[in-house]
């Protein structure tokens, strides 16, 4: 795969979100008739550990030596994976689509707080960062929302430190690699934003 040609598009991640899901007036009047997903945390809190549970049970085989674990956010609202997916593989030419390993969705496209896997079933590392040799090895999990702009609700971040903690026990990554995208890169990024608390982050996956 040539993974070269399309990390130098990490640049243009999230404004390629953000156009990818306000495109097409449409479309968008389509997916707004679609039933939104109302079901509680507690049963996804649910629905997620199961789907981890399986994700990170069996053979092991063929899995990267994964040393970081990075977050972001989409800096859009109404962001899916499957447009994300679609947009990624588009705009970097990449056929394993969206460069994350997982996104946490928000409630409005997906149910509140819903893990899913995405990059992580083909074990192969993602475009992410500007810089990716200060993270090497590394997982990307996206949070979908604008955090720059809002907190992040409390069913995401528990949906976060859930899934990181088994991520940390299953490939023995230490919370010290626990990282986010604006720690990484600096200044190019404030990805996930400014309302991103790494240190209470932390604080739960080093409570467990
Ligand atoms: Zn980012």
């Amino acid at each position: 795969m040539r993974r070269r040609s399309f990390v130098r598009g990490a640049a243009g991640l999230t404004a390629g979100v953000t156009a990818a899901v306000t495109g097409g007036r449409a479309s968008a009047a389509r997916k707004a008739k679609r039933p939104r997903d109302t079901r509680p945390y507690e049963e996804i809190r649910e629905v997620n550990e199961a789907m981890v549970k399986e994700l990170l049970a069996g053979d092991r085989d063929g899995w990267r030596p994964w040393q970081w674990i990075v977050v972001h956010h989409t800096a859009a609202e109404h962001a899916s994976l499957e447009g994300i997916d679609r947009y990624h593989r588009n705009h970097f030419g990449d056929p394993l689509g969206a460069e994350y390993h997982f996104v946490i969705n928000n409630g409005k496209r997906k149910a509140m707080g819903l893990v899913e896997p995405a990059r992580w079933r083909h074990q192969e590392l993602a475009a992410h960062l500007f810089h990716p040799e200060r993270a090497p090895e590394s997982l990307a999990i996206c949070l979908i929302g604008n955090f720059e702009e809002r907190p992040v609700p409390e069913e995401m971040t528990d949906a976060l430190a859930r899934l990181i903690r088994s991520l940390m026990g299953a490939l023995s990554i230490p919370s010290s690699k626990v990282t986010s995208h604006r720690a990484v890169d600096g200044r190019l990024t404030q990805c996930p934003g400014k309302h991103f608390d790494l240190a209470d982050l932390k604080s739960r996956l080093e409570a467990s």
